[in-house]
């Protein structure tokens, strides 16, 4: 019986290189979504991109790229890893590999029995019964479809997973985190590090892996947040300054709505006179609104301060 430790490697071309390419090729798209591809320059993708997906929170346009990994794990691990089902999967077949060829079977060592001389001999034990068993039942002539069923959980298994990049962000977030199994960590952590070393832009930082991307993302969202106080103050005063009336919630929460506001001035004057009430109203609608977003502002830090601690 072989034992080995996992391991994995990149099959898509994913280098810091390749990132910036893929980085180029989103923006490209996403530009098309605010007719601003005039704002492309040479250099503008990282920063759009990450902003585009962490702050605005638009990251669909983060799907229009794939990287494609072939992960060495367990039997155990690769179950796990299969109900993730936006992504391509092809996996050696226990149906149609027939171990018995080599007259051995290979099997993922358990991290945590390393350091337990008991518990590693049970699960030792344990395994070479099963490869034991199973080269038997192939010996009686069964075959290797049917004498999978005694193979253990820790075989050896080679799983080529592929997935767009918002989709391996998610995986990240639920596979690296402290509740995942500790054999899944162990295959996804490494993987979430190179990820963030060649695009860091859309994988986190050089904060632990484990709550790099929830950090990341409470972070993107309390400069949302920020920015939504700022703008809505700023609404505030013009509209004490000049009267605001009817601007979207969008157009409140946004800069473009705060200039939006400035340069019309005149109109939401004009408009004021003419609907006289509806001045308190909208006062009184801003100052809910203001109330709110600085709740949400102030649960977010506590988030913020949980994750930290
Ligand atoms: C810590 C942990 C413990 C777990 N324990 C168990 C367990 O005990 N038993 C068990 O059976 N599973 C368990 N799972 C697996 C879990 O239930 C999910 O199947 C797995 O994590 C895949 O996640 P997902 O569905 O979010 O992801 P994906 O399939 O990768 O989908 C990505 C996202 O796309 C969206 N999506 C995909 N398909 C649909 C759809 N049909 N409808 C609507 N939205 C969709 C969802 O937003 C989803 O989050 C566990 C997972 C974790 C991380």
């Amino acid at each position: 019986m072989k034992i080995i430790e996992p391991s994995f490697e990149i099959l898509t071309p994913f280098d810091r290189e390749d990132a910036m390419l893929m980085l180029k090729r989103i923006e490209r798209a996403a530009r098309v979504c605010y007719k601003s591809e005039g704002k492309t320059t040479d250099t503008s993708a990282p920063e759009f991109v990450r902003r585009i997906a962490n702050t605005f929170k638009h990251e669909s346009v983060i799907e229009h790229e794939i990287v494609s990994v072939l992960i060495v794990c367990d039997r155990g691990v690769s179950h796990e890893l299969v109900r993730h089902r936006l992504c391509a999967f092809s996996q050696e077949s226990t149906r149609y590999c027939n171990y018995g060829k080599s007259d051995e079977i290979t099997v993922i060592m358990p991290f945590f029995f390393k350091n337990d001389a008991q518990r590693y001999a049970s699960w030792n034990c344990a395994c070479t019964k099963a490869e034991w068993e199973y080269l038997d039942l192939l010996k009686r002539g069964a075959s290797p479809q049917e004498a999978r069923s005694v193979l253990p959980n820790s075989l050896k298994t080679e799983i080529v997973m592929t997935a767009n990049l918002r989709e391996w962000r998610h995986i990240f977030k639920l596979r690296t985190s402290d509740k995942a199994h500790p054999q899944m960590r162990e295959v996804m952590i490494p993987i979430l590090n190179y990820f963030s070393e060649v695009m860091p832009e859309l994988f986190g930082s050089s904060e632990p892996a484990s709550d790099a991307l929830a950090i990341a993302d409470v972070k993107a969202e309390l400069e949302v947040y920020k920015q939504c106080v700022s703008n809505t103050n700023k609404a505030c005063e013009f509209m004490r300054e000049d009267t605001e009336l009817d601007l979207t919630i969008g157009d409140r929460f946004s800069v473009e709505g705060v200039k939006k506001l400035r340069d019309s001035r005149d109109l939401w004057k004009m408009r004021a006179i003419q609907n006289e009430g509806q001045y308190e109203a909208a006062e009184k609608e801003v100052g809910i609104l203001k109330a709110q977003i600085k709740e949400l502002y102030n649960q977010r830090n506590q988030l913020l301060e949980k994750l930290k601690a």
